[in-house]
């Protein structure tokens, strides 16, 4: 059974490019009947922080994409000692006695930084003298030098890769401090948690050529990789908080009103497309079209709204979000603006329960112009509020020649209605205007204008019914 992981460090927020990655992990789990391993990659005591992990979790449960297991990484540092260990007896690691900040880390000509002199052929004997001392070291992972050959293999996206060993140094797997290094512990639990599929971020590419060499030297089976485009800015730059701002942040897409779904399709689509091109997709269309063979190998760009007002995403992560939003189940949408009125301070008990059927109705007519969930507070509120504020163009509406003064007419028409619904108000609308010989479009938009505050919205008629009878008609009396 294929198993794949998303192994996140707890040392920030959750970017997009990972919930891309943890997308691509799932939709591929989930198209092969695999499963999806959560692996917290907690290693970094210095920088971890609960408030980061709590993020990160935070914006993974919001995509609504379960895993099967979660593991963090520091409860299993037993393992990872004893990997080095048995490394270091097999002679395939070795300890370097240099202090850390001498390190072969930084390229200094030639072939320096490949490793420390001498340490490398230090003998056994020495060595274990020197570490009984208590003398500290880091250990090294050994890389074939004799042999001109080096790291090949065929990446599910890249395809051929190579690296020659005179090109990867003797890397750390261990600390001076005792702490396995993120390449010690990644390799070893993706082979102890059976993963088959490592799909992660293009920038590990390096990487794998080191774990390669260790998934070998463990005598573990390597598993396949598939590394995934960037995310790139619209200036060509790789996306970051600092040069991009929240655009990068997942909770940030969700705290301005877009849905789970809409933003999954988004992000699905950044480095794939389904092979006939249609964009707007649900997670199981998304399920059964995606092949990791298809992920381009083209570095992806995250558009950034310029115009202002709007809110500072992609334009195109908002235009599929409406289409999401304005298709999907009434009932799916309900609890997502159940929560953006909660978040308004708009939110009654009654709309759960006395209210309900009023509340999906209203809902479903608002959602057609809509592309965000936020939109049903800021955009509605003369449907979920008393006091609202007249647009500009909606004042136009009523200042129109008699229409004031009809609509005072149409509130005493309306209030004596026997039934109050879109059919009766609208044979009131249409037969006031025939009898004051105007035309019922002055009649119908200066009653949107009265009822809403804006010139556009359901039709007026189904505005009446949202709105109510005496609120209309009090409306229609106000203006
Ligand atoms: N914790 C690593 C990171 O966040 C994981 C990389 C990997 O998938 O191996 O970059």
């Amino acid at each position: 059974m294929n198993r794949v992981r998303f192994a996140p460090s707890p040392t920030g927020f959750l970017h997009i490019g990972g919930a891309r990655t943890y997308i691509f992990n799932w939709l591929f789990a989930q198209a092969t009947g695999g499963q999806v391993v959560l692996r917290i990659d907690d290693t970094d005591t210095g920088r971890n922080t609960d408030e980061s992990l709590r993020s990160i979790l935070d914006g993974l449960r919001w995509l609504d994409l379960p895993w099967d297991e979660r593991h963090f990484q520091s409860e299993r540092r037993r393992s990872h000692v004893e990997a080095a260990v048995s490394l270091l007896a097999a002679g395939a690691a070795y300890r370097d006695f240099t202090p850390e900040s001498d390190g072969p880390a930084t390229p200094t000509g030639g072939n320096a930084w490949l490793c420390n002199t001498g340490m490398r052929e230090l003998d056994a004997t020495e060595s274990d003298r020197r570490a009984s001392a208590g003398e500290p070291f880091v250990v090294r992972f050994r890389v074939p030098r004799e042999n001109p050959k080096g790291v090949a293999f065929k990446d599910l996206v890249y395809r051929k890769q190579f690296r020659k060993y005179a090109d990867i140094e003797d890397f750390a797997l261990l600390r001076s401090n005792g702490q396995p290094t993120y390449h010690l512990a990644s390799t070893v639990d993706d082979a102890e948690l059976r993963i088959t599929h490592v799909i992660r971020g293009q920038d590990h590419l390096t990487n794998t050529f080191k774990h390669i060499l260790l998934f070998d030297a463990l005598g573990c089976g390597r598993p396949q990789f598939a590394h995934l485009p960037l995310l790139l800015g619209p200036d060509g730059s790789k996306l970051s908080k600092r040069r991009h701002g929240s655009v990068v942040s997942v909770t940030n897409y969700r705290d301005q009103g877009f849905l789970p779904q809409g933003f999954v399709n988004y992000l699905s689509l950044l480095g794939w497309s389904p092979k006939n091109n249609r964009e707007v997709l649900g997670i199981a269309e998304l399920v059964s079209a995606f092949r990791i063979g298809n992920v381009l190998r083209t570095n992806a760009v995250v558009q950034v709204a310029e115009r202002p007002g709007d809110i500072p995403v992609d334009p195109k992560a908002v235009w599929l979000n409406g289409r999401h939003l304005r298709s999907m189940p009434v009932d799916d949408l309900l609890p997502f603006v159940e929560r953006a009125l909660r978040d308004m301070g708009w939110w009654s008990d009654e709309l759960g329960t006395t209210r309900r059927d009023w509340f999906r109705d209203a809902v479903g007519a608002l959602r057609s112009r809509l592309n965000l969930v936020s939109e049903f507070g800021v955009r509605c509120r003369a449907y979920f509020r008393d006091e609202f504020g007249y647009e500009a163009k909606a004042i136009k509406n009523l200042d129109k020649a008699g229409v004031r003064r009809s609509l005072h007419l149409l509130a005493d028409r309306i209030e004596a209605v026997p039934v109050f619904s879109e059919k009766s108000v609208e044979h009131e609308v249409r037969s006031l205007a025939e009898e004051l010989g105007m035309k019922a479009g002055l009649l119908i938009n200066g009653s949107r204008a009265a009822l809403t505050g804006q010139t556009v919205g359901p039709s007026a008629f189904k505005v009446f019914t949202l709105v109510g009878k005496s609120r209309s008609v009090n409306r229609l009396r106000a203006v």
